[in-house]
């Protein structure tokens, strides 16, 4: 597998070349909270800014049809990215999390009730957790979550009988975990859950920055993602569904821009998409949105996920040679560029500081996965997590400063247990 040329591709993120409050020159490894965003996604929102921007849709003047034209335009590439058959079926949220809220709120309120079940797993992040839990509350319905296996593994076995047991009416499962990096076989579980009569919602967050994502083919009902994760802007985030159950949903929040009439007595709805983007949208960040899917479909999300698996494997490999280091998550084959760990007798938020201390910036946490975390015993852990400008030299950075995390603490935690036996 080969490495993308991050010479190039680093001249485009002009932050990476900065130096952090050490004076160390950074080392960004937080990519799986947050992604940098390239030259020609700051440019695409600053001359929108600074040449045409105004309110969409609504204003027949020069400014508002060249904004609505790229507004629209940023539905067509969005589109494409997922292979969806119509631009109806992108909706605009402000990120996954209002998506799954929309599809748990609008989807939910009309076809769940208290003998229905939703399915998900023990590691998903809490944006795809929460709306099930309000769901339930609302409805008397009850979520249940399929576990790992003592390799953080979840095999299709498993899924079925999951299915089978709870014939569910929703499963809804990240493609790939946020914490443990493990990337799911999404369409077999996908047409698993279909056999069982579920619909299916996938949470692409962790996926859509790194692999190809193919809604027709993987039959997905609804897949959800977020700018920021994909080199975008924060502030805006997608909603795919299936075009006859958009139509058949209600709309979630209501307001200008959702509707075709209002009287006192009531209201009817757009078509599909306006329906579900109530207010004005985020135009700025929906072309900022298109500008970045546009930057990595140039590089191609086939070479972007061999770099991540090149560095993944990296850094999977270096941790579990460190003395006293748990890698939290399957085998490198299983998962793309995120490894979260722990080590012996540190916090993770001490890791964290250190690292930092080195350039080195990780999260320490729980990282949104809170059941995950109580499933495993242990209430945070360390993530590192590569992208598409990391290179092999930063893992190495990176892995040099967790074995000083070793050396320290080991040191430290000696001297303070001699003090203790002092005392
Ligand atoms: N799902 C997964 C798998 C995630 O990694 C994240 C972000 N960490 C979310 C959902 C929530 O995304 P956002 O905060 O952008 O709404």
């Amino acid at each position: 597998m080969s490495l993308l040329d991050t010479d190039q591709i680093r001249q485009d993120f002009p932050i990476l070349d900065r130096t952090v409050t050490s004076g160390e020159q950074l080392v960004y490894l937080d990519n799986a909270a947050s992604t940098q965003r390239p030259r020609a996604v700051i440019e695409a929102m600053d001359d929108c800014y600074l040449r045409y921007y105004s309110n969409v849709h609504r204003g027949i003047h020069t400014l508002s049809e060249e904004s609505t034209r790229a507004y629209e335009a940023a539905r067509r590439t969005t589109a494409g990215f997922l292979n969806a058959s119509s631009t109806q079926e992108i909706i605009f949220t402000a990120g996954t999390t209002a998506a799954i809220n929309t599809v748990a709120r609008s989807w939910g309120d009309a076809n769940v009730s208290s003998t229905d079940v939703i399915l998900t797993l023990i590691s998903e992040h809490h944006a795809n957790i929460v709306p099930w839990h309000q769901l339930a509350a609302r409805t008397g319905c009850r979520v249940e979550f399929i576990p790992m296996d003592e390799n953080f593994e979840i095999s299709d076995t498993v899924v079925a009988e999951y299915l089978d047991r709870f014939k569910p009416k929703m499963f809804a499962f990240a493609a790939a975990s946020n914490t443990l990096g493990s990337e799911y076989p999404v369409q077999r579980w996908t047409s698993l859950a279909h056999d069982h009569g579920a619909t299916v919602l996938i949470d692409a967050a962790q996926a859509a920055p790194h692999q190809q994502i193919d809604v027709q083919q993987w039959a997905a009902d609804f897949l959800v993602f977020s700018g920021h994760k994909v080199c975008g802007p924060t502030g805006i985030g997608v909603l795919y569904g299936k075009r006859e159950l958009l139509d058949a949903m209600p709309a979630f929040l209501g307001g200008g821009g959702m509707i075709l009439n209002v009287t006192t007595e009531g209201f009817t709805t757009h078509e599909l998409p306006e329906k579900f983007e109530a207010g004005t949208p985020p135009i700025v960040e929906a072309i900022g949105l298109a500008a970045a899917l546009d930057y990595l479909s140039s590089i191609g999300m086939d070479r972007i996920h061999a770099h991540e698996r090149v560095l993944g494997e990296r850094v999977d490999a270096g941790l579990r040679q460190i003395d006293g280091v748990r890698v939290i998550g399957p085998s490198a084959d299983k998962k793309a560029g995120i490894n979260s760990f722990l080590i012996e007798g540190v916090h993770a938020h001490d890791v964290s500081q250190f690292l930092d201390g080195r350039g080195v910036a990780v999260r320490a946490g729980h990282h949104c996965t809170m059941p995950l975390h109580q499933a495993i015993g242990v209430t945070a852990t360390t993530r590192a997590s590569c992208y598409l400008y990391n290179t092999p030299a930063e893992v190495d950075r990176l892995l040099e400063a967790v074995a000083g995390v070793r050396a320290k603490f080991a040191k430290s935690g000696r001297r303070r247990r001699s003090r203790r036996s002092v005392e």
